[in-house]
C-alpha cells in the first residue's frame, strides 16, 4: 500500500513549496475544521501535533521513489520471495498455528495466505516503519495544496488517536503513511483494523495476532473467497490455445492443463490464464482471490509475489518454467506508447500511465488474436513493434 502512494507523491512533490515553519503551523489548524467534524476532540488534536512543529525533510525527500512497477516481474520475485522469507514463514506458521487457524476459522483466509501478505508488508512485523505517522501524512498534505488523499488519510489517523487504540507516539509506520506490521494506511485502518488477541485494542503496530487478524479482515472485505486459491501455477500442454484463456479450472482441465508439480486442478472455480513472461515462461490460473490481493497494492507483481509466497510457505516448489531474463522489456515509456497504440485502435480504454495490468493484458490479448498472434497477454517491445508496423 505503501508504494501504491508513490506515484501520487510524486505528482504533489512537483508543486511541493518549501515551507515557512509558520505557515506549516497555520496549515495544521486548517486541518480542525475537518477533524472536528469526524468527532475529533481539541485535546487529541492539539496532542497529536504537539511536536509536529515544521515538514518531514526525510519524508519529502522519499518522494518519486519507484517500487516493484519499474522492475521486471522475475527481479521483484526473487526479492520478496526469498529463501530466507519463506523459511521465516514456515517458523511463523508452526509457531502461531493455533492463532492462524482461529483466524481461519473467522475470515476464511487461509494461514500461508496471511503469513505471505505479513511477510511482504513488514518482514513478519520485524520492519514497521519508526515514521511519525501524523508528521509524515502532514508533511505529504501540505506540500500538495490540492491534493486531498494525505489530508484525508490525516485526519482518518487522527481519528485513530481519539479511539485511543494507540497514542501519538506509537502511531508510527512508513514515510507514506502506511502504518504498523500490517502497513494500513489510515483509513485503511478504520475500515479493516480488527482486535483480535481481546485486549480491546486494535493493536496492529505490536500485537501479530492483531496483525494477522486485520490482514485477514482486508482481504474478506476486498471479496476473499474461502476455499478458492488465489492461482496455482500450470504446465501447459503442446499446442494450447492462448486465445482461450479463461474459464473453469474443469475446463482447463480437458484441455489438458496440469499444475506444475503434475497434480490435478482444483475440481471448481472460474480462472483465468497469466502469464507474466510471456508464454513460454511461468504460468499461472488466477482466479478472483488474485484481485484482493491487488486490493492491497494494484501491482500485478505484488499480486503475484503474495501468492508465490503463500505457495512457498505452504511447501510448494519454486516455478519451474525459465523467466525470459535476457530478453529484452518494455520500460515505462515502452509501456505508455503501447497503451497510447491500443488505445487509438479502441482496444484500450485505461489509463495511460506506462503500468502493466489486467486492462492492458487483456488489450493486448485481443490485438494478438485479431493479428494472428500467440495470445499471451505479454507486454513485450516485439509486440510494440508490430503494433508499430501495423496500420492503425
Ligand atoms: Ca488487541
Amino acid at each position: 500500500m505503501r508504494r501504491l502512494l508513490a506515484a501520487a507523491a510524486l505528482a504533489l512533490a512537483l508543486t511541493a513549496p518549501a515551507a515557512a515553519q509558520g505557515g506549516f503551523r497555520d496549515w495544521i489548524e486548517g486541518v480542525w475544521p475537518a477533524a472536528q467534524a469526524r468527532g475529533v476532540s481539541r485535546a487529541t488534536f492539539e496532542a497529536a501535533f504537539r511536536d509536529v512543529t515544521a515538514p518531514d525533510p526525510a519524508v519529502l525527500a522519499r518522494l518519486g521513489r519507484q517500487g516493484e512497477f519499474g522492475r521486471p516481474v522475475w527481479e521483484y520475485l526473487s526479492g520478496a520471495v526469498s529463501a530466507g522469507r519463506v523459511a521465516r514463514g514456515r517458523l511463523e506458521a508452526s509457531r502461531r498455528a493455533s492463532t492462524l487457524a482461529a483466524i481461519e476459522a473467522r475470515f476464511g483466509v487461509p494461514a500461508p495466505v496471511l503469513l505471505a501478505v505479513w511477510g511482504m508488508e513488514s518482514d513478519f512485523g520485524a520492519a514497521t516503519g519508526t515514521v511519525s505517522t501524523v508528521r509524515a501524512l502532514a508533511t505529504l498534505a501540505e506540500a500538495g495544496h490540492r491534493g486531498t488523499l494525505f489530508r484525508d488519510e490525516l485526519v482518518a489517523a487522527l481519528e485513530i488517536l481519539e479511539h485511543h487504540d494507540v497514542g501519538p507516539e506509537g502511531l508510527r509506520g512508513s514515510w507514506a503513511g502506511a502504518m504498523g506490521q500490517t502497513q494500513f494506511l489510515p483509513s485503511v485502518y478504520l475500515r479493516a483494523a480488527v482486535d483480535f488477541d481481546g485486549d480491546g485494542r486494535r493493536d496492529i503496530w505490536a500485537s501479530a495476532p492483531d496483525a494477522l487478524a486485520s490482514i485477514a479482515s482486508f482481504l474478506a472485505q476486498a471479496g476473499w473467497q474461502p476455499g478458492l486459491p488465489w492461482g496455482v501455477a500450470v504446465r501447459l500442454p503442446d499446442g494450447f490455445d492462448l486465445a482461450r484463456y479463461q474459464g473453469s479450472f474443469a475446463d482447463f482441465a480437458a484441455r489438458g492443463v496440469r499444475r506444475e508439480d503434475g497434480s490435478a486442478l482444483p475440481a471448481t472455480g472460474e480462472a483465468s490464464l497469466f502469464l507474466p513472461g510471456g508464454h513460454g515462461g511461468p504460468a499461472v490460473l488466477i482466479t478472483a482471490n488474485f484481485e484482493a490481493f491487488r486490493a492491497y497494492n494494484t501491482s500485478d507483481a505484488y499480486a503475484l509475489a503474495v501468492g508465490h509466497l503463500a505457495d512457498r510457505i505452504a511447501g510448494g516448489a519454486p516455478f519451474a518454467a525459465p523467466w525470459p531474463t535476457g530478453a529484452p522489456r518494455l520500460d515505462a515509456a515502452g509501456l505508455k506508447a503501447l497503451q497510447q497504440g491500443l488505445a487509438a485502435r479502441n482496444l484500450y480504454a485505461g489509463p495511460l500511465d506506462g503500468r502493466a495490468g489486467p486492462k492492458l493484458r487483456e488489450a493486448v490479448r485481443r490485438y494478438q488474436i485479431a493479428a494472428g498472434l500467440p495470445a499471451d497477454g505479454y507486454a513485450s517491445p516485439t509486440l510494440l513493434a508490430h503494433l508499430r508496423r501495423a496500420s492503425p
